[in-house]
């Protein structure tokens, strides 16, 4: 097939990426398990190595399966280019990496996954780099936050784990503003329910380990480039508009154009810092993607009926789900991601910290893991896990306080899902 921009979403989450096999015609993908490719001569190998051609190298750097991923995520956000690696995590250092340099640093927001909180407040001290965090409710905080030494603004657009949602289209304006790129966290709402690169995002990044693999199989990760931003601009990203040494000072902005970030995350980012996705890995995510129109509906469904009645129960304080029109999101919810506000949110039990953990133990067919995104339905008290590193205030700023759960919907009858925390929440409010 042919990708087309005309295809529709259900289209191109099946097709885009994909043809048949060149070798044997096989319809589905097939997973390419090997580490390296025969070169047709010395001439070529050279070629490959120099960047004058593209092609397959050593698996570490591109594979045939992956790629096709790769364009799948790509064309279903909008993007001009996409690379997978190894997991969320690693695509979020990957996004970074040729942006920063020692001394630099990023603007995040206080609503983030938890382990994102840690890597940017903790790990990425080590390579010199810092972060700051801020309310992305308050645009004023947004913008004091940014200085001469900043080089990116990473948001999600529904964070986890409340469910809350980000207005894109202002934190944009500020960082188009600013000169400098926006990283979006598209983990929680798929490209189905919202395009970031539509609301002015330079790069999307994501677990594929979540909603877009969907059924808790595999980890991974993908970098999305939206093509538009102009590394030239300003001299602040010399890793792509000046020349690069390891390849005889080609200046990746001038040669690739808007492919720029996405040929230096792969001949730089995958070759240096190695965090590749294995071919195994991105079938099992293709075949998730397939079906990730339909799983994202009924996640949807069922997480607005599970949210209604939540919030209705006398045993529930409050429900964060962005979709409830009690939620301070629900307006965002029509600009932002129309198709609905996700699967993901907290909700608080009277009695605080212990009847969570009674909540959790009591469930029966909620399962307690710390994964989301899943086919079936996923619960965890994110204050002593996910979210466990982070001090009070943190984890208060991030919607992970000791008092309430954070549910992952999965696409179950929805009766069913509700009978359980029914029976739950008698067993933890006795
Ligand atoms: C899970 C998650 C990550 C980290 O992804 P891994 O695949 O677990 O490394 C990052 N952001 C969000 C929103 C997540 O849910």
């Amino acid at each position: 097939m042919t990708d087309s921009p005309t295809y529709g979403f259900d289209t191109l989450q099946i097709h885009a990426g994909a043809r048949p096999d060149p070798a044997t015609g096989a319809r589905q993908t097939p997973i390419y398990q090997t580490t390296a490719y025969v070169f047709r001569d010395a001439d070529h190998a050279a070629a490959l190595f120099n960047l004058q051609e593209v092609g397959y190298i050593y698996s570490r750097l591109t594979n045939p399966t992956v790629a096709v991923l790769q364009e799948r995520v790509a064309t279903l956000e909008g993007g001009v280019g996409a690379v997978c690696c190894s997991s969320g995590h690693a695509a979020q250092i990957m996004a970074l990496f040729p942006l920063m340099q020692p001394g630099r640093n990023i603007v995040a927001s206080t609503r983030l996954y938890g382990g994102t909180v840690t890597q940017f407040s903790q790990t990425i001290k080590r390579f010199g780099w810092s972060a700051t965090f801020v309310d992305f409710d308050d645009l004023d905080a947004v913008k004091a936050a940014i200085n001469d030494d900043t080089r990116a603004v990473f948001c999600e657009s529904i964070a986890n784990p409340g469910g809350y949602i980000t207005d894109l289209d202002a934190i944009s304006a500020i960082t188009d503003a600013a000169g400098i790129p926006l990283i979006v966290d598209n983990t929680s709402a798929t490209p189905y329910l919202c395009r970031p690169i539509e609301h002015g995002a330079t790069l999307v990044v994501h677990s594929t380990t979540k909603y877009l693999t969907g059924n808790g199989t595999v980890t991974g990760g993908c970098i999305v480039d939206s093509g538009k931003f102009d590394w030239s601009a300003s001299d602040k990203f010399p890793s792509l508009s000046t020349p690069e040494p390891a390849y005889h000072g080609l200046k990746f902005h001038e040669t690739f154009g808007p492919l720029a970030f996405t040929f230096h995350s792969i001949a730089i980012g995958l070759r240096d810092l190695g965090m590749t996705m294995n071919p195994q890995a991105a079938h099992y995510t293709l075949m998730g993607i397939e079906t990730l129109s339909l799983r994202m509906q009924r996640h949807v469904e069922n997480a607005e009926k599970v949210a209604v009645w939540l919030e209705n129960d006398p045993r529930v304080d409050y429900v964060t789900y962005a979709g409830l029109k009690s939620s301070p999101y629900f307006d965002r919810v029509k600009t932002i991601c129309p198709k609905g506000a996700g699967g993901l949110f907290t909700f608080a039990v009277k009695g605080g910290y212990d009847a969570c953990v009674k909540l959790v133990n009591a469930l029966e067919i909620f399962s307690h893991v710390a994964n989301l995104g899943d086919t079936r339905s996923l619960v965890i008290h994110s204050a002593s896990t996910t979210h466990r590193q982070l001090n009070a205030e943190q984890q208060e700023a991030a919607g992970a306080g000791p008092g309430v759960v954070r549910i992952s919907i999965g696409i179950e009858d929805p009766a069913d899902l509700i009978a359980d925390l029914d029976q739950a929440l008698s067993k933890a409010t006795a």
